[in-house]
């Protein structure tokens, strides 16, 4: 499948609609502008892939909407070049967007078959991310610290190991809660791993984060 005028447009339509709604990050809607989501999904969805839903995707999981990947990417307020850490890789689409804003990204997955499938896509369309299958609770001590940190699945609570992580005057943008989440804002203030600034930014739904304990201990 290519990237043809009928999607093109319909993604005109979507930034259109992000910037309705009050994205006013222009680096973010260029990158959103840029990046063909429908190439992110099944064929069977490509009709669906520019209306503002989560879609499915492999192992049971989703895709955010484009209004979140918005969102939560324009909260990030990163600068090009910077060091991003994103828990979740899944279809690979916020990998996607976050290399169109210019920054260097690290994913981590923890299905092995997404793991797969998104590691080839993101290379055969030379999105540059660096990729791992693994946990993201553990994140990745031997490539941080983290200008900043985006978590796409819903933590139970903010991951200690990811703060530690963040550089100091780092942001990390996180959903946290149960079933349902809330988007929250982190700003490391100093070293200390209570030294954060929270901010919050309301109710949100996310497939959960999974830890060791949701797989028996494994
Ligand atoms: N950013 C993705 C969203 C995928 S849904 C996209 O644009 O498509 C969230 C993903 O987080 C799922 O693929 C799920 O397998 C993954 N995930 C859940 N818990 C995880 C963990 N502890 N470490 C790494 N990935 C995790």
């Amino acid at each position: 499948m290519d990237d043809s005028f009928k999607h093109q447009g319909w993604r005109c339509q979507m930034v259109q609609n992000l910037r309705n709604r009050g994205i006013a990050d222009e680096r973010v809607l260029h990158a959103m502008q840029e990046v063909p989501r429908h190439l992110f999904l099944e064929t069977m969805l490509d009709y669906m892939a520019y209306e503002d839903r989560a879609l499915p995707i492999k192992c049971g999981q989703t895709i955010s909407q484009p209004s979140t990947v918005a969102f939560q990417s324009a909260l990030l307020d990163a600068q090009p070049e910077m060091k991003v850490l994103e828990v979740g890789t899944g279809s690979g689409y916020q990998t996607a967007v976050l290399c169109a804003m210019g920054l260097r990204v690290f994913t981590i997955e923890r299905q092995k078959e997404l793991y797969d499938v998104t590691k080839n896509r993101l290379k055969q369309m030379k999105y540059r991310a660096k990729t791992f299958l693994g946990d993201g609770y553990k994140g990745l001590p031997e490539y941080g610290p983290f200008d900043r940190i985006i978590i796409t699945c819903g933590a139970p609570e903010v991951p200690e190991e990811l703060v530690r992580q963040l550089k100091t005057s780092g942001v990390m943008v996180i959903p946290v809660g149960g079933e349902h989440q809330e988007m929250i804002r982190i700003v490391k203030m100093g070293d200390g791993p209570d030294d954060i600034l929270e901010q919050r930014y309301g109710d949100c739904k996310f497939v959960p984060m999974l830890g060791k304990l949701d797989y028996g201990g494994r």
